[in-house]
């Protein structure tokens, strides 16, 4: 097997990633994914390909940009200002002893409930979406890589958030408050693929308008996930993950 040097492999990269290699864009550098996939491209391959994968979610950030959009016109249209969708009072409660377990505080819980009204999404939408034929049509609007990424982190959101709970829980049954925690590195990665899902299902709200209105609640539910697990876990976005951070 042909590994990328040695000297540009980051220790620890592995620990807080999405665990989607094939979309990763530090391939090259990570030594789990060397020794795991039995890869025998070259660096510079590995580097190229890396680079492609940076541009795809260079791109997909400008979509997170115009879901946000959506939302914010979503709550204009409902009535309510900027300050009602920062307010988050239903999901964020400190992770404390009145949760038996993790699986039980109300962001585990959206979380669970996301995975399955993502299920109920595609099922409803299967007529008209035709998965296959529809992702292959070279005519349609790309809706491949959308697809992908929200099949993706269906169901890697809920265990990291409960996994972050967990760890939250412990942390203050333990009198602990470090920033650099391993609550926060998990819950930072919980927040990334919310955002790439977030990202994607806007690429289908302008993709396909008959489901307009169903793709809008998994864009509500999951901001509203995504601002909660931000309230509960204050230091989650400034946790510095080895080498994907820098
Ligand atoms: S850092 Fe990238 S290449 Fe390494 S295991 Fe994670 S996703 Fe795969």
């Amino acid at each position: 097997m042909t590994m990328a040097g040695e000297a540009d492999l980051i220790p620890g990269i592995f620990s807080y990633c999405d665990r989607w290699c094939e979309r990763c864009a530090f391939t090259a550098r990570c030594l789990q994914f060397q020794v795991e996939s039995g890869e025998q491209k070259s660096g510079s391959a590995l580097h190229e390909f890396d680079a492609l994968n940076a541009g795809f979610w260079q791109e997909m950030g400008e979509a997170l940009v115009n879901a946000m959009r959506y939302i914010r016109e979503m709550a204009i249209k409902q009535g309510l200002g900027v300050d009602d969708l920062q307010k988050e009072t239903v999901l964020s409660e400190p992770p404390d002893s009145k949760y038996r377990n993790a699986r039980e505080h109300p962001c585990s819980a959206a979380a669970l409930l996301y995975a399955g009204m993502v299920n109920e999404w595609f099922a409803a939408a299967d007529d008209i979406f035709e998965e296959e034929s529809l992702l292959m049509n070279p005519n349609q609007p790309s809706f491949r890589e959308p697809v992908e990424i929200i099949r993706h982190y269906q169901y890697f959101i809920y265990p990291k958030i409960v996994r972050a709970v967990e760890g939250r829980m412990n942390d203050i049954a333990s009198g602990i408050n470090e920033p650099d925690n391993d609550a926060n590195g998990t819950a930072k990665i919980a927040l990334i693929t919310i955002d790439r899902s977030l990202a994607a299902w806007s690429l289908l709200y302008t993709g396909l308008p008959s489901q307009e209105d169903s793709t809008l609640s998994l864009l509500v539910h999951l901001d509203r996930l995504r601002r909660s697990v931000e309230v509960v876990f204050p230091a989650a976005r400034s946790f510095v993950r080895p080498g994907l951070d820098a």
